[in-house]
């Protein structure tokens, strides 16, 4: 951390990151003051940081706290109205994120990759396409693995793909990737950041920092982001699923190019869905600026199929095919999921009741012949299909339960959907425990 002028550290929030960040700044012997709303003293974890030497504060967030601090490393989940965090700017403490250390600590070349959607999916696949073109590669950052622990053990010449949400992406001061992919800005998230223009704000560090020796991968086809990255001091590389681009990555009716290569045919991907090929442009462009071969991305292409509960295949069962899409929470990625087909769907739906209709499903309700639905929002979701005119809608007590009832009234050839359009806490702890009932229901179908 020679490039890191502080000495005295607030860590601010005990998580996974603010752990791994507390560990880290011990190590390179920097005075560190923890203070945490929720963990205890008996946590074996806040034993093993006060053996390292950490001060420790729980349960209360008092302000002294930030006395004698030279800078704080926030949480990415707490907000910037939380008192501390507030009398820090107040005091002109600079706060960051556990990413500006990761950024300090990485040896090899960071690939960063944010956007309002579609990061987890991008990341996969970059990461994949390296891998598969024998390159070295390490993932993480919000994708699962603290990017402070995996940016320690990254050798030079390594690629280090990180997924960076907004909220992460907030506190850098000088973190620079070689490569930034920019993916798309929906108006998502504005409870924590206010605005859209802070939003936008927090997407674009990802390049802030970047100098003409840096790639910005960027959506094309997305006209916020390509005003914002004008001015940018980065190598441009734009992708596109609606145009012919001389530089960057695009596509034809028939293949998948790269610069004016022909990378692989568009019929062999694996992977469906419109906002697909978004991500996996971003991703081919990533990756072949790190060295990945057409071989490489061709094998992750043609077996990738999907990143968990994200509009996964699950797999043919006497013909029907099965797909898990859990994480879809709300209607927008639901309406996602259905553009992705132009055959018979039978859609299962359904969860906890946020008070809304489900009106804008109506439009995207066209393929699908049969609704199963379940949970507190049943009942809606089947005024909606009714007024859609959907042959037969069906109510089932449970994701279970519907993938039998869906099965039943199936035929071949027919997609049998799960994309719920609601959280799933009425009656799952979350979506992924969701999906993987989905999962295993369709499995007893063998
Ligand atoms: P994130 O990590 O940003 O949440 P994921 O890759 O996990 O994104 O995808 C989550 C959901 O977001 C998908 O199921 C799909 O509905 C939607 N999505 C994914 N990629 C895109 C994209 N490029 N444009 C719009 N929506 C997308």
């Amino acid at each position: 951390l020679t490039d890191f002028p502080y000495s005295n550290i607030l860590v601010l929030g005990l998580a996974k990151s603010g752990t791994a960040a507390a560990d880290i700044l011990l190590d390179n012997e920097r005075n560190v003051r923890i203070n945490d709303m929720h963990a205890n003293e008996s946590d074996e974890i806040v034993a093993e940081l006060k053996s390292k030497g950490a001060e420790v504060i729980l349960g209360t967030h008092p302000l002294h706290v930030l006395d004698g601090m030279d800078i704080v490393v926030k949480n990415p989940g707490i907000p910037y109205e939380n008192a501390i965090v507030a009398e820090a700017m107040a005091r002109e403490i600079p706060i960051i994120t556990e990413v500006e250390l990761a950024g300090q600590l990485a040896d090899g070349e960071m690939v960063a990759i944010t956007g309002s959607n579609g990061k987890t999916t991008t990341t996969t696949l970059t990461s994949e396409m390296l891998a598969k073109s024998n390159l070295p590669v390490k993932v993480a950052g919000n994708i699962g693995m603290v990017a402070t622990e995996v940016a320690q053990t990254v050798a030079k010449d390594e690629s280090l793909v990180l997924e960076l949400s907004s909220f992460q992406l907030l506190g850098i001061q000088k973190f620079k990737p070689r490569i930034a992919v920019l993916l798309n800005i929906f108006e998502a998230h504005l409870d924590y950041h206010k605005t859209i223009e802070n939003y936008m704000e927090a997407k674009f560090n990802i390049f802030r920092n970047q100098t003409d020796e840096d790639y910005l991968v960027y959506n094309a086809d997305d006209a916020m982001i390509v005003k914002a990255v004008e001015n940018a001091a980065s190598q441009k590389v734009p992708f596109s699923v609606t145009k012919r681009l001389d530089d960057g990555a695009w596509l034809d009716e028939a293949f998948l190019y790269f610069r004016d290569e022909k990378v692989m045919p568009l019929s062999d991907i694996v992977l469906v869905g419109e906002h697909n090929l978004e991500n996996i442009l971003a991703a081919i462009a990533a990756a072949k600026l790190r060295g990945a071969t057409n071989d490489g991305i061709y094998e992750v292409l043609t077996t990738f199929a999907g990143v968990k509960h994200r509009l996964e295949f699950v797999g043919n069962i006497h013909q029907r095919l099965f797909y898990n899409d859990s994480k879809a929470t709300n209607m927008l990625a639901t309406q996602k999921a259905l553009a992705a087909f132009k055959q018979p769907v039978i859609l299962l739906a359904g969860g906890l009741d946020r008070g809304n209709d489900f009106d804008s499903l109506l439009p995207y309700l066209q393929y699908v012949k049969s609704m199963v639905v379940f949970g507190q929002t049943a009942e809606k979701l089947k005024e909606v299909g009714m007024k859609a005119g959907v042959k037969s809608v069906i109510s089932a007590i449970n994701v279970e339960d519907a993938v039998e009832k869906a099965y039943k009234t199936s035929m071949e050839k027919d997609v049998i959907l799960l994309s719920p359009a609601c959280a799933s806490w009425d009656q799952y702890k979350t979506f992924e425990e969701r999906g993987d009932m989905f999962i295993q229901a369709v499995h007893r179908l063998k």
